[in-house]
């Protein structure tokens, strides 16, 4: 338990600070080499692009087109989305995205034993961290006990290209992986343009590709907040991406930007579809490596659901993922990795 003053320090942090991921950019030591940066809006955050090679004005464009493909498909905010037609039953040809999120997710909901769950749709709702942001807890439990009856990703499945409920109330999420999933496309876009050598960044999920000039390793970091006699710093955990294994993407997720506090409770928007809220623990943010940035992105929520020890049970039989966990214990922030997680270079 945490005692007053502990937790006091532990509010005034997680109000105050931002631990998540950064893209360190190097430009200013690549003088007039050919490193470009191009930048824009994506899925509620941002979106920059750096690369290695022959400028490209259309580049931009192209990433734009991406990103409001990926919202006409997944956006919950727009009501003429796909997922907003499919949450409203209707008869709708699943694109070649939505099939592969499914699926995706779906693995990853068997993989973490479905603390990922793509059907959380109606408790991300009524919590109010949908289209609506009313949330009464009251109501709320009452409501749960029903809604929960049309949670669980194995009441979902695709055939002849269009999606099969199990219940008509059933309504998809694909927040927890849908901006790692833009990430991958715009990756994707930079190849087949013949880009070799460059880093996606939306938002903190981060995918980073080949080398930035000269044989310098791209840097990516996660902000990591200090107690310190003089109060709360923030340092960075700076790591390079494991590129020779492939794992060239990290994604993070955390509990402390996002939530809502009622009579002094918290709830935050990451919501164990077990319980039908959202886990009380010390774990604060969970940043995952992976090969591809969608994949990052689910895990990453999935732990944060699971907590530290459910993990890492998971994360033995996965060594193709890396895990880093922020967690706040005995009035101290503290951090926790697995051994394959690169180590801090700063
Ligand atoms: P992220 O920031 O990637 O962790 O995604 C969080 C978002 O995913 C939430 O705002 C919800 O829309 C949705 N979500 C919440 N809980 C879950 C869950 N257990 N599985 C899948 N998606 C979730
Ligand atoms: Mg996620």
């Amino acid at each position: 338990m945490r005692n007053d003053k502990s937790h006091r320090k532990f509010h005034r942090a997680a109000v105050k600070t931002v631990f998540t991921l950064i893209a360190i950019s190097l430009l200013a030591s690549c003088g007039k080499r050919q490193v470009h940066n191009f930048s824009g809006i994506a899925i509620g955050t941002y979106y920059s692009v750096t690369y290695v090679g022959q400028e490209d004005i259309s580049l931009p464009v192209a990433a734009d087109s991406i990103i409001a493909v990926i919202n006409r498909e997944f956006s919950i905010f727009d009501s003429t989305s796909t997922v907003s037609r499919l949450n409203a039953n209707a008869t709708t040809v699943l694109t070649d995205d939505i099939i592969h999120l499914i699926s995706l997710s779906n693995h990853i909901s068997e993989e973490t034993g479905g603390a990922f769950d793509i059907t959380i749709g109606p408790l991300v709702n009524a919590m109010g961290f949908g289209k609506s942001t009313d949330f009464d807890t009251l109501s709320y439990q009452k409501q749960m006990d029903s809604l929960r009856h049309f949670i669980g990703y194995q009441k979902i499945s695709v055939a002849d290209g269009k999606l099969q409920k199990a219940d008509s109330r059933i309504q998809l999420d694909f927040n927890a992986i849908a901006k790692g999933y833009a990430v991958d496309k715009i990756a994707r876009m930079m190849k087949e343009k013949g880009y070799e050598n460059f880093l996606v960044d939306i938002g903190g999920e981060v995918l980073a590709q080949g080398r930035k000039f000269k044989g310098q390793e791209w840097r990516v970091g996660v902000q990591i907040p200090t107690e310190t006699q003089n109060g709360l710093i923030e340092t960075n955990y700076i790591f390079e991406l494991p590129l020779e294994s492939g794992m060239n993407c990290v994604a993070t997720s955390g509990n402390y930007r996002n939530y809502k506090e009622i009579n002094g409770k918290r709830y935050s928007h990451i919501i164990n579809p077990t319980t039908g809220y959202s886990e009380k623990s010390s774990l604060l943010s969970v940043s995952v490596i992976a090969k591809d940035c969608a994949t990052a992105d689910a895990f990453a929520t999935a732990f944060m659901v699971l907590g530290i020890e459910k993990s890492m049970a998971i994360l033995r039989n996965h060594n193709e993922l890396a895990a880093h966990f922020i967690y706040y214990e005995n009035g101290n922030f503290q951090y926790k990795q697995t051994s394959n997680f690169p180590k801090n270079i700063q």
